[in-house]
């Protein structure tokens, strides 16, 4: 049985920066789902697809040629990491994701992350319904506010311009769009357990998620 973690939760948690450094420590592989979700929306603009146009984007997605490596996404061998990780690359996603063809789409090729010695998952319904049998699921929150600080002060970061309120009312309304749709909306799974990581350091954070992973194993 190979080991899997699923990290689930709303945008800008902290999900990405927590499964990837709980794999680090684990020596597990790490699979970002929302970067599949994000590369079919941008691969489907590439190729003159409409987003509304379910079966087409699930088209894409079902032989997404995409390679991760280290922080890298390559599509089709080109380096498309900064192009998919802007506010307009995941509100694309977010509106490829409520197909349910994209999503069955995209299902084979998350359970090929699942490799020796294990697998850290994050995503919105890594725990529901891609990896249900997962020896251990988190859903990961912060409040609207602690969210959109965080993201602002990446944007920043990297020399773009936003304001606070906007991307608030941007992520908020990703929120809203990924709890409300049919096709897996975003929710915790029965057997996840919470965590609210508003007032925790990422290091704290990680460390919670090893004990927890450790209770959780029969040995
Ligand atoms: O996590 P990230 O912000 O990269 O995800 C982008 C979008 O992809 C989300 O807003 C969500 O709509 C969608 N997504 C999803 N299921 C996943 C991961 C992401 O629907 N497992």
């Amino acid at each position: 049985h190979i080991p899997v973690i699923c990290i689930d939760g709303p945008t800008a948690s902290g999900k990405g920066t927590l499964a990837a450094l709980a794999a680090h420590r684990l020596g597990y592989h790490y699979l970002d789902s929302g970067a599949l979700y994000r590369l079919s929306a941008f691969a489907a603009a590439q190729a003159g697809i409409s987003l509304d146009d379910g079966d087409g984007v699930a088209g894409i997605a079902r032989t997404l040629p995409v390679r991760f490596k280290g922080e890298k996404v390559f599509l089709d061998g080109k380096d498309v990491s900064d192009a998919i990780r802007t506010e307009a690359a995941g509100m694309a996603a977010s509106k490829v994701s409520a197909h349910p063809q994209v999503r069955t789409a995209l299902l084979e090729l998350q359970h090929g992350f699942r490799c020796l010695p294990g697998l850290v998952a994050d995503g919105r319904d890594m725990g529901t319904v891609v990896f249900p049998g997962a020896q251990l699921k988190i859903y990961l929150t912060a409040s609207a506010e602690h969210r959109a600080e965080r993201r602002y002060k990446q944007l920043i970061s990297k020399g773009n311009s936003a304001t606070l309120a906007s991307i608030q009312q941007d992520l908020e309304a990703r929120d809203a769009r990924d709890m409300s749709r049919k096709a897996a909306p975003l929710k915790p799974a029965d057997d996840a357990k919470l965590l609210d990581n508003s007032y925790l350091s990422i290091e704290n954070s990680v460390d919670q998620v090893i004990e927890w992973w450790q209770g959780s194993r029969p040995f």
